[in-house]
């Protein structure tokens, strides 16, 4: 079988950077500094912070996206903002997307596709995801990421505490040893209704989907409705043991299943 993953020196074969340990001690630095900080603070600190370094925010434009959208906006409308299109979304996320990027006047919106000379060689026909769901993340989110966060030190996501057990300690920074980067979770303290208050009192819109049955949103061919009691991320792959797109990595290796501890490595990256 072909690597689709090749071209990524270090992701999947478990090298990491050398300067791991200036890093974390960097990454240790910015949680004592914004310790007891809020969201606002932490996300100021990483834009304007030189410890941070040059950072991006990642977005899905999903349910729950604007909220921190918003908050990036408000500090800075310039911050890179990189939008993963897989060409396999919602009609309604892209014109969400187009909305909620007018509105919030972000000055510096990248929408990131996979190339077409990849789509010919690996996925001429758009079927991929029929026999291989993790390779056709691969294609169409993990490497076209990787690429567009070439020259930065770090993301900005909206993963939360509250989401599963191991995330219960997660810091404002962290250290994302497979790819030398800062991830950066402004979000880290929030609860769900934190998330709902939020965009009912700066009226931000939902993602039209949300009121149709979809509380978390990916491209149309994996995504599903959920039933009321469902987990929100139900209808994400329904019916695989894929639960997570591999953006996010931990130990070297793309996540792409929960964990038994119930980690749920969020596509929330914003
Ligand atoms: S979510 Fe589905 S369609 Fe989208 S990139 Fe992954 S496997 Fe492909």
């Amino acid at each position: 079988m072909d690597n689709i993953s090749a071209g990524f020196p270090g992701r999947n074969t478990g090298a990491v950077p050398d300067n791991l340990v200036d890093l974390q001690a960097r990454v240790d630095a910015l949680n004592a500094r914004y310790r007891h900080h809020s969201a606002t603070a932490v996300l100021e600190g990483a834009l304007r912070d030189p410890e941070a370094g040059k950072i991006a925010m990642v977005s899905s434009f999903g349910a729950e996206s604007v909220a921190l959208l918003h908050l990036v906006a408000m500090v800075d409308r310039k911050t890179p903002v990189l939008f993963i299109d897989t060409q396999l979304l919602f009609a309604e996320t892209l014109t969400y997307q187009q909305e909620i990027a007018e509105r919030l006047n972000l000055q510096d919106l990248r929408i990131i596709r996979a190339s077409q000379a990849d789509l010919d060689q690996h996925d001429p026909y758009g079927a991929l995801r029929l026999s291989d769901q993790d390779r056709c993340c691969d294609l169409r989110k993990t490497q076209p990421l990787e690429r567009a966060l070439d020259g930065f030190d770090g993301w900005i996501t909206g993963r939360k505490r509250y989401q599963s057990a191991t995330r219960a300690n997660m810091e404002f920074f962290e250290l994302e040893e497979a790819t030398g980067r800062i991830k950066v979770n402004p979000l880290a303290h929030w609860g769900p209704e934190d998330v709902r208050n939020y965009m009912i009192e700066n009226r931000l819109p939902k993602h039209p989907l949300v009121a149709q049955g979809y509380p978390s949103i990916g491209c149309a061919p994996c995504t599903s409705k959920v039933k009321p009691g469902e987990d929100p991320r139900a209808g994400r792959w329904r019916g695989q043991d894929k639960t997570e797109c591999g953006i996010h990595f931990v130990n070297g290796k793309p996540v792409r299943q929960t964990s038994a501890a119930g980690e749920t490595s969020a596509i929330t990256v914003g």
